[in-house]
């Protein structure tokens, strides 16, 4: 006879870098696939539209910032205090850079 409770996994409190990378390839595509829809909108000088671009533009470079701290092992660290970033937040915001405190701080 086993205990049951040996079967349940401990829920991780940080993401492993295999669904981190899973989560980022989900960003990318999705932002990859926005940019193609602007371009193919046909009005490229719409200001709108070249806003709308920059911002994704960011994104995505962000996100490739993300997978090079993976590669460093430090992704899921704060950048701007050094402590793990919540799991919920990184699943929301998986390329993010900072904690909630110091988005906060990073903003003002
Ligand atoms: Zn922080």
């Amino acid at each position: 006879m086993s205990l049951d409770a040996s079967r349940i996994e401990p829920r991780p409190e940080r993401l492993t870098a295999h669904e981190a990378r899973q989560r980022l390839e989900h960003a990318r595509n999705t932002r990859m696939t926005q940019l193609q829809a602007l371009s193919e909108g046909g009005q490229a000088d719409d200001q709108l539209v070249s806003a709308q671009q920059a911002a994704i533009e960011r994104v995505l470079k962000e996100i490739d910032e993300a997978f090079a701290r993976i590669d460093a092992g430090i992704y899921g660290a704060c950048m701007g205090c050094g402590k793990p970033v919540p799991g919920e937040r990184l699943e929301i915001l998986p390329y993010t850079r900072y904690c909630v405190a110091c988005q906060r701080r990073a903003a003002a």
